[in-house]
């Protein structure tokens, strides 16, 4: 019997590169939404989505050569799981405050208009993560943040995530930049998306089904686990650290100091996922999504 491989997105294909999370002179970013634009036109991005403070984007479609997808990024305090940031993609109406307190009511303000949402920088609210667990109906959660690095070192929200996989809750992982544009926080961290066509549609859909990566720097030419066997194919990297549950995982270091692009693990039967991360020798890093190993094989491609 052929054994499943399963993998996120396919070696070779065409990724589009995009930043998600992105603040303007609408709400309290430094540039223009025509600046910012042409900020990421310039520099190689496919897409991006605005999503000012409470202000959804009335920009759409084409510009430049760049897709914006619209949206807005939403916060508050829920009774419960306690001070939230909300980003909602795809949607261009805008909640007036009074209707939206709980995160429930933010996701559903947001689904309800056919948009997507993802839960922003939990490190930098102070969320813990049981309260991410407890963030229902998101697609995603942000592990990683530029504004959040550059201003007050805590762009990383990893451990939130793995807690949250390790719960059994399968959302994926995106980095941003929450560009602000008063710091360095613009063009560092993005998503690379295996859409089945260029259009906001398509994009949205890939990122719901989980097939693209995320990035500061090095690439994920593939990631894919045969039975239990991970491979991971890159561009050169100091290492490459497969995580999953606990104690499980492992890291292959680069002894050549021309970076290493390839390692493989088996991964243990007690693990229910494995993911990647690529460090390069920059400093930057990739972040696969996660691929489950109980899950018969629903992330296959
Ligand atoms: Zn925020
Ligand atoms: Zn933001």
């Amino acid at each position: 019997m052929a054994m499943v491989v399963q993998r996120h997105t396919s070696p070779g294909a065409r990724l589009l590169r995009g930043n998600l999370h992105t603040h303007t002179s609408i709400s309290d970013g430094r540039r223009s939404p025509e600046e910012a634009l042409a900020f990421y036109a310039e520099n190689g991005y496919d897409f991006v989505a605005l999503t000012d403070h409470w202000r959804a984007s009335s920009f759409d479609g084409e510009r430049d050569g760049l897709l914006v997808i619209p949206g807005l990024e939403l916060d508050g305090r829920d009774p419960a799981l306690g001070a939230y940031h909300l980003v909602g993609l795809g949607l261009s109406d805008t909640p007036r405050r009074e209707d939206v307190r709980s995160l429930g009511d933010a996701v559903g303000f947001v689904a309800k208009r056919g948009g997507k949402a993802i839960l922003c920088h939990p490190y930098w609210c102070g969320m813990p993560s049981w309260a991410v667990v407890r963030s229902f109906g998101v697609i995603a959660v942000e592990i990683f943040n530029t504004t959040c690095e550059v201003t007050i070192a805590k762009g990383f929200s990893t451990v939130h995530w793995d807690d949250t996989l390790a719960a059994g809750r399968r959302i994926w992982g995106v980095a941003v930049d929450d560009a602000h544009w008063s710091r360095p926080d613009y063009g560092a961290a993005w998503v690379m998306v295996e859409a089945e066509e260029r259009s906001v549609e398509a994009i949205l859909q890939a990122l719901c089904e989980g097939r693209f990566y995320s990035s500061s720097g090095p690439e994920i030419k593939d990631f894919a686990v045969e039975g239990r066997v991970a491979r991971a194919v890159t561009t050169p990297a100091k290492r490459l650290a497969f995580v999953c549950d606990r104690h499980m995982g492992y890291c292959a270091y680069d002894e050549t100091g021309r970076g290493i692009t390839e390692a493989c693990y088996t991964v243990p039967e007690e693990a229910s996922y494995v993911r990647l991360e690529v460090d390069d020798y920059s400093g930057r890093r990739a972040w696969s999504n996660p691929i489950w190993l109980s899950d018969g094989g629903q992330t296959r491609r």
